[in-house]
């Protein structure tokens, strides 16, 4: 991704995209002092950006980093990045960091947080699942407590064990991993959150300790709007059994029907694909 044309808005200013780079002793890469966003832009107009922008910011006070960058000028330099690069329809990243200065201990206020936003063209992320749905594998590892880290916050911290369960998901021929949280419950995949369908109605983990996505709390908008119950609560394990539909969320993910979670099975049921259906008309309106 490094060595390409293009343009990335960088501290303020928009720099050739093989020039956008930090230097080896930035904070962020040793520390992890860093939050993100994902957004996708659809026929020319960023779905929810101010949102995102807040979520942006949001995620920086619990790492005790103020983006120094209104959602104002957040969504400006998204916009921005975007006619530089001649693009509609693409996926945005933004990404507030530490730089170097300073400090090079744990502490780092005394280092300026910066802010860069990339965009690209990025498909659908689980490729063919849409259709058949995504299969899914267990992840041995455990989303942490909200009193062991801020998770709430969109954090490259917390995407370590993310990146893990996604590698050994893929060494077994799935597309991604299914976490359990520290008490043993259900809580999301490593980039999307997760709902099931049973008889009708719709389980989705409770959001208290893992990011509860923008394209979750819309979804469930949708569905209350469709009159369909919806019921936000603790999932445990041996439940995933008795669900027949099952579909993850995000920004990236859009909504992706998954067939298979380790050796349980779904349908890509008609719930599902009004899910998606609709959902794909809410961002392209
Ligand atoms: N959980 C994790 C760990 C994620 O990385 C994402 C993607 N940002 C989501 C959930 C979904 O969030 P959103 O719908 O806001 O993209």
């Amino acid at each position: 991704y490094d060595d390409r044309d293009g343009k990335i808005w960088l501290d303020g200013k928009l720099v050739e995209w093989r020039d956008a780079n930090v230097h080896i002793l930035t904070h962020a890469l040793h520390y992890a002092s860093s939050v993100f966003e994902g957004e996708r832009c659809y026929n020319g107009k960023i779905f929810k950006s101010s949102e995102h922008s807040a979520r942006l910011r949001r995620s920086g006070e619990l790492l005790d980093m103020e983006v120094p960058y209104s959602v104002e000028q957040i969504n400006a330099a998204k916009e921005a990045v975007l006619a530089a690069n001649g693009l509609t329809d693409a996926y945005i990243r933004a990404i507030a960091f530490r730089g170097a200065g300073e400090d090079m201990g744990v502490a780092s206020l005394n280092n300026p947080v910066r802010l860069a936003v990339a965009c690209w063209t990025w498909g659908s992320y689980y490729g063919d699942a849409k259709f058949k749905g995504a299969k899914l594998d267990i992840a041995k590892w455990k989303r942490p407590s909200p009193e062991t880290i801020p998770s709430e916050a969109k954090a490259a911290g917390l995407y370590m064990i993310c990146t893990m369960s996604k590698h050994a998901a893929q060494a077994k021929g799935c597309s991604d991993a299914m976490m359990f949280d520290y008490r043993g419950y259900v809580a999301e995949a490593t980039g999307a959150n997760i709902f099931f369908v049973k008889d009708g109605e719709v389980h989705t983990p409770k959001a208290d300790c893992f990011l509860n996505g923008l394209t979750r709390q819309t979804v469930i908008g949708m569905l209350r709007d469709m009159q369909i119950k919806v019921h936000e609560r603790h999932i445990l394990p041996e439940e995933l059994e008795g669900f027949e539909q099952c579909w993850l969320t995000g920004t990236a993910a859009e909504v992706t029907p998954v067939g298979q979670i380790g050796d349980y099975n779904f349908e890509v049921g008609e719930l599902t694909k009004r899910v998606s259906t609709e959902y794909e008309k809410l961002v392209r309106a």
